[in-house]
C-alpha cells in the first residue's frame, strides 16, 4: 500500500491489496454542474469554473464555495498558464481533460476564505493505517517540503525544518521515516544511465525528456503522444521509493510487503494521480 501526501495536503494512494481507488474518469458526457456548457467568446473558453470530474484523483470542487462567473481564476490559470483547459482544439479525450497539476487550487480564493477548488484530502486514509496495528508504515518526504512545512507554522520563509518534521511523523506513529531524495538519485543514475544507452546505442530517440513530473507526462500523453518515445522509462523518485518500500526494504527488513503501507508526503498534487496509474 502506498499512500503519498502532498504538503498542500496528503498525495493519494497505490495500495497493493488494501485500498485501491480506481482512476476511473467521467466522461464529457457526464460533466459536471461546474460546465455551464458556453463560450461566449466562441473559442471555448467561458471564463467561468473549469470542469472538474468528480473522481479525479487530485482535486475536488466544492460547489457551494465557488463565486461561478464572478471569478473564472481557475479555468484562466488552467488555459493561461498551464495551457490545458479550452487551450486545445479539437477535444483530445473522451474525459474531462486534466493533468492534475492542482494550480487551480492554488489560485482559488472561495467564499469567506474557504476555496471551492480543494486538493484531495487523504489524511483519513493515513491516519486509519496508523491506527491499525497490523500496518507497518514508512513515509518518505521530498525536499520541498521540508521548507514549507515551516511557512505553515509560522517560521519565517526558507527555515529548513527537517528536524521537527521527522519528529513530528514519528510522534504520528510512523514507524520509519525517510527521505525522497535517496530514490532521486535512483532516478538520475537510472536516466543518466538510459541516456548513454540512447546516444551509444540508440535504443531510443533523442532528446530524452524527463519523466519525473506526472503532469508532465500526462500532458504529453494527452497533447504529444507521438513524443512519447522521447520520454525516458525510469519511474519517478516518489514511485521507485514505492517500489524499493514494498521490494528491499520489506526484505531487508523481515517484513511481508502486503502489511508495509508507504505514505509519500509530496509538495505536488499530481502525485496523487501517479500512483494510482495503472504501470
Ligand atoms: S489541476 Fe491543473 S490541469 Fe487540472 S483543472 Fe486544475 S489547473 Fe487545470
Ligand atoms: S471560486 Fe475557485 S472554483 Fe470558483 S471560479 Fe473562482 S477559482 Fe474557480
Amino acid at each position: 500500500m502506498m499512500s503519498a501526501l502532498g504538503l498542500a495536503g496528503v498525495a493519494g494512494t497505490a495500495f497493493m491489496g488494501i485500498v485501491a481507488p480506481s482512476p476511473a474518469y467521467a466522461t464529457v458526457k457526464s460533466l459536471p454542474q461546474s460546465w455551464d456548457g458556453g463560450s461566449p467568446d466562441g473559442t471555448g473558453y467561458h471564463g467561468g469554473v473549469v470542469p472538474m470530474a468528480a473522481d479525479n484523483p487530485s482535486v475536488v470542487y466544492y460547489n457551494q464555495f465557488c463565486k461561478k462567473e464572478d471569478c473564472g481564476k481557475c479555468s484562466t490559470v488552467c488555459r493561461d498558464i498551464q495551457s490545458v483547459f479550452d487551450y486545445w482544439d479539437p477535444q483530445v479525450a473522451e474525459e474531462i481533460v486534466c493533468v492534475h497539476c492542482g494550480q487551480c487550487t492554488a489560485v482559488c480564493p472561495g467564499t469567506n476564505g474557504t476555496p471551492a477548488m480543494r486538493e484531495r484530502n487523504e489524511t483519513a486514509i493515513v491516519s486509519d493505517a496508523l491506527a491499525n496495528p497490523d500496518y507497518h508504515v514508512i513515509v518518505q518526504t521530498a525536499p520541498a517540503t521540508r521548507v514549507a512545512l515551516g511557512e505553515e507554522f509560522g517560521l519565517s520563509p526558507g527555515t529548513w525544518a527537517e528536524g521537527q518534521q521527522v519528529a513530528a511523523l514519528r510522534m504520528l506513529g510512523f514507524d520509519t521515516v525517510l527521505d525522497t531524495n535517496f530514490t532521486a538519485d535512483l532516478t538520475i543514475i537510472e536516466e543518466a544511465s538510459e541516456f548513454v544507452s540512447r546516444v551509444v546505442n540508440g535504443t531510443a530517440p533523442l532528446p530524452m525528456f524527463t519523466s519525473c513530473c506526472p503532469s508532465w507526462v500526462k500532458f504529453l500523453e494527452y497533447f504529444y503522444p507521438e513524443l512519447l518515445t522521447h520520454q525516458s522509462s525510469c519511474k519517478s523518485p516518489q514511485a521507485m521509493f514505492g517500489t524499493l518500500a514494498k521490494t528491499y526494504y520489506a526484505e531487508v527488513n523481515g517484513i511481508d510487503p502486503e502489511k508495509i503501507f508507504s505514505v509519500a508526503i509530496m509538495p505536488c498534487t499530481a502525485k496523487k494521480f501517479e500512483i494510482q496509474r495503472d504501470e
